[in-house]
């Protein structure tokens, strides 16, 4: 059963400008090649919905709100429900999401449920299925284009290993956020160099991206290059 993965108290760094505990649920509805969460994307429910919070109604007034991640977070049956006791709480919510489950994030946001969400843009549309083994990217696509117009703070992100992407395939997702009429910051995330397994087996990266070559049409931000 899907559920509660895992969870740690507090982070400064994940939730922009809150101080948050991040919950991470099992499942994922990608397969990245880059992914060395194999131990929650392919995990179950380790943690019952209760025991989260419990901890977290001894911190009321300590920690501003709650990040989810994963895995994809959306993948849980009872996320609606868990968010609304959050919420009911005082915290804010922070969303990570791949973007595939489009009916989820837009009932989150119309409920008023999620005060932030970070939207991973995996690849070009050419190569979204190669780096993701998801077939589906017009469905991240529709919740792209509702983001745009909804009422709710986002940011759109792009996890880079170099054997995957290259400098021309961050421009042609600039292209896109560009023509979609994108306001915020692109983050680009320079992938995390480690020893674990990842799905894809992947090696370490053999270079780093060009930062030089990259477009600069919508505002680019680099994290860890
Ligand atoms: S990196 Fe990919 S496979 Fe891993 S949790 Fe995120 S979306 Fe799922």
């Amino acid at each position: 059963m899907l559920g509660i993965y895992s969870f740690q108290k507090f982070s400064s760094l994940d939730f922009p400008g809150r101080l948050a505990a991040i919950v991470w649920f099992s499942g994922c509805n990608m397969r990245c090649s880059y992914c060395y969460n194999k131990d929650v994307v392919f995990g179950k429910k380790q943690i019952e919905e209760e025991e989260f919070l419990e901890f977290l109604k001894k911190r009321i007034g300590l920690l501003d709100g709650v990040s989810f991640t994963g895995g994809c977070p959306t993948m849980y049956p009872n996320l609606i429900d868990f968010a609304k006791k959050i919420k009911n709480m005082g915290f804010e919510i922070k969303l990570d999401t791949n973007g595939i489950n489009f009916e989820v994030i837009k009932e989150m946001v119309e409920k008023n449920l999620v005060d932030y969400i970070a939207l991973d843009f995996k690849a070009p549309k050419e190569k979204f299925y190669e780096i993701t083994k998801n077939k589906h990217y017009e469905k991240f696509e529709k919740t792209f284009d509702y983001l745009i117009e909804a009422d709710v703070e986002f940011e759109v992100r792009t996890t880079v290993h170099t054997d995957l992407l290259d400098e021309n395939d961050i421009n042609k997702i600039i292209d896109v956020l560009s023509k979609k009429g994108y306001k915020g910051t692109y983050y680009l995330q320079n992938y995390f160099e480690t020893d674990k397994e990842t799905i894809g087996n992947l090696p370490h990266q053999k270079r780093k991206l060009d930062i030089s070559k990259i477009n600069k049409l919508i505002p680019v931000e680099f994290r860890n290059f």
